[in-house]
């Protein structure tokens, strides 16, 4: 899964740990925080407005391979580095999250896919983004030959029961969707 590196402080890159927002981004004020609409939000007292915090949106697939299992990278980055998870990161502004499921599948496997279905979307706690909003697809068709790339040092095709220790828990729930559903 792609982590994002632009935009971030090297101590936020070193621990993956999100600052809390301390200014306001449309103005610049120093924010504070104050009880809007059921809830503590960071608030504005010059434009006089909560600030609103949303997941980060992400994608994930399962690889199917009728000879093997299901194809899993492993990660060469924090969070997570060194643990297997299923391809996938975060979608690009001008993306639709099926052409960041298939980028990210491309850029970590090397596989060209063709995304089958969707499986489902669930939230995963990120230590870096707070929420991240994953959809899971589902590919069982896909060309080229499996190499690791990007954010992932390693790939491997894996019996459904013989998985490693998987790295997100929003990975883990599509995994036991197919296994309960479609395996
Ligand atoms: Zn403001």
């Amino acid at each position: 899964m792609t982590t994002r590196k632009e935009g971030e402080s090297p101590a936020c890159l070193a621990g993956l740990i999100m600052d809390e927002k301390k200014h306001c981004h449309f103005c610049g004020a120093l924010l504070t925080n104050k009880f809007v609409e059921g809830r503590i939000r960071k608030y504005c007292p010059d434009c006089r407005e909560p600030i609103y915090e949303n997941p980060v949106p992400a994608t994930c697939i399962v690889v199917t391979d009728t000879a093997c299992g299901i194809w899993l990278v492993k990660r060469n980055v924090d969070p997570k580095k060194g643990f297997w998870c299923l391809p996938g990161g975060f979608m690009e502004l001008d993306e639709t999250p099926e052409q960041a499921a298939l980028r990210e599948l491309q850029e970590e496997t090397g596989l060209l896919g063709k995304i089958d279905m969707l499986m489902g979307i669930t939230i995963n706690p990120s230590p870096a983004y707070s929420s991240v909003l994953m959809a899971g697809y589902l590919v069982r068709e896909f060309t080229g030959e499996p190499c690791a790339g990007d954010d992932a040092s390693d790939i491997a095709c894996f019996g459904l029961d013989r998985l490693p220790e998987i790295a997100f828990s929003s990975h883990r729930h599509f995994i036991r969707i197919y296994q309960s559903a479609y395996a």
